[in-house]
């Protein structure tokens, strides 16, 4: 067992916390650099697939220079990973928040934490509640970072629906995106949770996000479709490509309930786990 006293575990959290979030705004994952590729090779609108290009040579000019991928560096949302011989202390959380401090000033990321209602900035992307911290139970002691951008995650919806209405989930779904237009930088991923409660479906809409995106399910599959009929496309300029994945997570809910949350991710799906040494 660590002992949570020990200042190396704390200092080794908030250095794979600053590295995951260098990572994560600098590069995109393999899998979702594949997906916009695979969507710009296969787009047949003229337009879209010059948009696509454009976004391709962000992301590539990104990487070569050691900038953030987007201006929207996001507000960070953390995933953390305790193994059983790591105990759960409130230093746990000092560290992350003390990653995203440093991060924010060596990356640099833009500040973008405010107070709610005054609007007034803490300046480091911490403040009260964040970085949004979950703390999931696992095998190996990591840090895993999604950093969220405010274009797409505002687009984002949860209705809770009538039992009867499970077939009406593409519906929604497409409709979620309909509402949202181009305004959360399309071509987006999805994530949908469904079932839970009103909350347990907005984290696994959340969740979702972090799942591969180079395979989906008949269902994922279907929604997908779903959205792509719109023709919204890349920035919102009409074309083939508006959902590039859509990724789903469940629950079993109450008989009376069916919650369903849509988390709309921009092309610039960010995310990096990162081991915690020790
Ligand atoms: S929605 Fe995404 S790509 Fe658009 S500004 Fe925000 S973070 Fe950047």
């Amino acid at each position: 067992m660590m002992n949570p006293a020990d200042p190396i575990l704390p200092g080794a959290l908030a250095d794979a916390t600053e590295k995951a979030l260098a990572e994560a705004e600098i590069r995109l994952p393999a899998d979702v650099l594949a997906a916009i590729e695979r969507a710009a090779a296969a787009e047949r609108d003229t337009v879209a697939r010059r948009e696509l290009e454009n976004i391709l040579e962000n992301i590539a000019l990104a990487g070569e220079r050691r900038v953030p991928i987007c201006q929207d560096t996001g507000v960070p949302v953390v995933y953390l990973t305790l193994p059983p011989d790591v105990p759960f202390t409130p230093d746990l959380f000092d560290a992350v928040r003390e990653g995203v401090r440093r991060a924010t000033a060596s990356i640099p990321l833009r500040p973008n934490v405010v107070d709610p209602l005054t609007r007034e900035n803490t300046g480091d992307n911490t403040g009260e509640g964040m970085p949004a911290i979950h703390v999931v139970p696992g095998d190996r002691f990591e840090v895993t970072v999604l950093p969220k951008g405010a274009g797409s995650e505002n687009t984002s919806r949860i209705g809770m629906l009538l039992p009867s209405q499970a077939g009406e989930i593409p519906k929604f779904v497409a409709e979620t995106m309909l509402i949202a237009g181009g305004k959360p930088c399309p071509p987006v991923f999805l994530g949908v949770g469904i079932g839970g409660t009103f909350d347990m479906a907005a984290a696994l809409a959340k969740e979702a996000l972090l799942l591969p995106v180079d395979t989906m399910d008949a269902y994922e599959q279907e929604l997908c479709d779903a959205v792509n009929a719109l023709g919204i496309g890349p920035m919102g300029l009409g074309g083939d490509t508006t959902a590039l994945a859509v990724k789903v997570k469940r629950a079993d809910c109450h008989t009376a309930s069916l919650p369903v949350a849509v988390n709309v991710q921009c092309w610039a799906c960010r995310r990096a786990t990162v081991e915690v040494r020790r």
